[in-house]
């Protein structure tokens, strides 16, 4: 099971991930956007802060969470991110801002399913049509598929039955 976790800014787009994940998952009450990581100077929020709120509300929900924003994310070394997540972590975020189009759809659940796998404990693969390879650009995400490539599979297959099956504490 993963909790989505909407903030307020992505909370019209929750019903799209809700209705096609692809993994079993519940939706919680909408949270107010992080204000206190506005950067004011780039006109971005950082993903550090989201990152480590919804570990906080993993830890609350007893699921892994997954926060899903409408801001726009950077991170340390990065222009901009479509998300983040702690490898093999708790929790992890992605944002819509960057998505948009008439593959908004697909691109969400591919990001969705993309930082889960992290949350998971999957690290980036060298395949660019595997859902863990690193997406730079909106052409990297449209490019690969929504799922995991067979080796990425057998091992989220793997760590789902101690990670996503079960209720951690
Ligand atoms: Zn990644
Ligand atoms: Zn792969």
């Amino acid at each position: 099971m993963i909790i989505l976790m909407p903030y307020e800014s992505a909370e019209e787009f929750i019903h799209i991930l809700k209705e096609n994940l692809p993994m079993e998952n519940r939706v919680i009450d909408p949270i107010p956007d992080l204000k206190q990581m506005y950067d004011k100077k780039r006109d971005q929020y950082n993903t550090r802060g989201y990152v480590r709120h919804c570990s906080r509300m993993a830890r609350k929900e007893e699921h892994l969470v997954l926060g899903v924003t409408g801001v726009d994310l950077f991170s340390a070394g990065h222009n901009f991110v479509f998300g983040s997540a702690q490898v093999g972590g708790h929790g992890g975020v992605i944002s819509t801002y960057r998505l948009g189009g008439k593959r908004f759809e697909e691109r969400i659940i591919k990001e969705a399913v993309h930082e889960i796998g992290h949350i998971v404990g999957l690290t980036h693969c060298d395949d660019p049509l595997c859902v863990m390879h690193f997406s730079d650009t909106l052409d990297d995400t449209d490019n690969k598929a929504g799922w995991f490539c067979p080796n990425c599979e057998s091992e989220y297959k793997e760590l789902k039955s101690t990670r996503l099956d079960k209720t951690y504490v």
